[in-house]
């Protein structure tokens, strides 16, 4: 079966064509960096890395970019608070995602552009637009984005652009009187004291925020790319202003499939700092494996809306830990396993086991629903622990459950295989220890290592030239 995305565009579930066969071209609005990332933050991360995996598991080539914000009024805030430039507030905080990212086994995107390094591209753009009459500049040098020009503007928000200027009519914004019309949105902006600025035909200063999206997606996927995603307080303004600039410059539809995250919440509020319920990603792993929050984050469909709360933490962290213990038992008992070959009751209930794979691709074809993916995931756990329990079982078949369960998991991107890696020379230290043990007549003492080892996946074998040993 093909994959089917719900599309904001269309406000329907959508089978996925790619541009290119084979290849997904797909762009994800990434965090403006001023501070740690937060949770919320989290969500469209760990979800859309989960989708690209899904993409990759079922053989397409994922261009994957997401962008950081690494100019904007809180960074500038930030960094004159500290008296020190934007950049080092937004060097430091890129650094710390990409710390949060590795921890929730996010993968680094293909590029990972920031806007600073992209200015030459958005006066490219804003050039263009001017010149087809979509944009003009101002006497102070700021360029504004003409909407009424652009008309299909509303199409992703569904919004009226009548009804938008009703609700805009009473709105007091900063230089709004020199807009030729109030739904018109800013391209590049003069600079104020003590802000970063570039040099532009129309004054030094610096971008607005939407026209950055556009140019990157334009630069490292194309002019039509296949997917364009982040969470959905984006859809409006951001994404339909990105499509109002990309459209009207290129002449091209900008996105085919918009994808949207719900929002998470805390104790079932918004998260806000005034609130008191407002946690980063770092404040989570000091309490919380980071794979137990993707877990969390994975065990509702990505357009529900999620509540945070101490109790769902511990529910993920024990179905997480459910996987990770059957995977650690059936490598325990493929350790103790001589070699052996399937047997034909065996290859029946091998049968089963595509079975609940069957319904994991199912659950992920239907606009990635992870909750059922996981659920699939904790049939085939609960059918491992109950051939577990036989001791007939072959290490063919033992390996198969194993290997079925991990690699589900990692489509899901989560790491249920715990390798406590033994370095080699630890391992020869045990057999020595081992060895002086049975010396000893310390046979007790002797097998203890022999298991210790054999959990951590290491198997010894006494032959004539002594003692063997290979990794499980
Ligand atoms: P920002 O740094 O505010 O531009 O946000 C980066 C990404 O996080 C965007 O895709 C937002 O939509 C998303 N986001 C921010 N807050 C939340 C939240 N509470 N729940 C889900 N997604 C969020
Ligand atoms: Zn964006």
């Amino acid at each position: 079966m093909s994959i089917r995305i719900y599309n904001t565009l269309s406000k329907s579930m959508e089978e996925f064509t790619p541009i290119e066969a084979g290849k997904v071209r797909m762009y994800v609005c990434g965090p403006t960096v001023y501070n740690f990332i937060h949770i919320g933050n989290a969500r469209p991360m760990i979800v859309f890395d989960t989708v690209r995996r899904y993409f990759e598991h079922k053989g397409y080539e994922v261009n994957y970019v997401s962008n950081f914000t690494d100019v904007d009024d809180k960074i500038i805030k930030a960094a004159n608070e500290e008296g020190v430039e934007a950049s080092v507030i937004s060097e430091r905080f890129i650094e710390e995602c990409k710390k949060d990212m590795a921890g929730m086994n996010v993968r680094p995107a293909t590029t990972h552009p920031k806007a600073t390094e992209e200015i030459p591209e958005m006066l490219d753009m804003i050039s263009t637009l001017i010149d087809k009459g979509h944009a003009y500049a101002a006497e102070d040098g700021t360029v504004y984005y003409r909407t009424r020009s652009f008309k299909e503007y509303g199409k992703l928000s569904h919004k009226n652009l009548d009804d938008l200027q009703g609700g805009n009519r009473e709105l007091k914004v900063d230089g709004a009187e020199q807009k030729e019309d109030s739904l018109d949105f800013v391209l590049w902006k003069p600079k104020k004291p003590g802000e970063p600025y570039w040099d532009s035909p129309w004054c030094k200063g610096r971008p607005g925020w939407h026209i950055e999206c556009s140019c990157m997606s334009k630069k490292y996927l194309g002019e039509e790319i296949d997917i364009h995603a982040g969470g959905e307080d984006l859809i409006f303004p951001h994404h339909e202003n990105e499509i109002a600039q990309s459209e009207a410059a290129n002449g091209k539809t900008f996105a085919r499939y918009w994808m949207h995250n719900a929002f998470l919440n805390i104790d079932n509020r918004k998260m806000s700092k005034s609130l008191g319920n407002f946690f980063t990603v770092r404040d989570i792993s000091e309490k919380y494996d980071l794979q137990v929050l993707r877990f969390f984050m994975l065990s509702a469909h990505y357009r529900s809306p999620l509540n945070f709360s101490d109790e769902l933490m511990e529910a993920a962290k024990s179905g997480y830990e459910r996987i990770i213990n059957c995977v650690s038992d059936l490598s325990f008992l493929i350790g103790k396993k001589e070699n052996s070959a399937l047997s034909d009751e065996e290859k029946e209930l091998l049968t089963k086991v595509s079975e609940f794979e069957k319904s994991f691709d199912d659950a992920m074809d239907d606009d990635f629903n992870t909750a059922d993916a996981i659920a699939a995931i904790f049939e085939l756990v609960k059918f491992a622990n109950n051939e577990i329990k036989d001791e007939g079982r072959s290490r063919e078949f033992l390996e198969a459950l194993k290997g079925k369960i991990v690699e589900l998991s990692d489509v899901c991107g989560l790491i249920v295989e715990k390798k406590e890696e033994l370095l080699d020379s630890d391992i020869e230290a045990l057999i020595e220890e081992r060895q002086q043990a049975r010396k000893n007549k310390d046979f007790a003492r002797a097998d203890e290592i022999r298991n210790e080892l054999l959990e951590k996946g290491i198997v010894l074998e006494d032959t004539r030239e002594g003692v063997k040993w290979k990794r499980a």
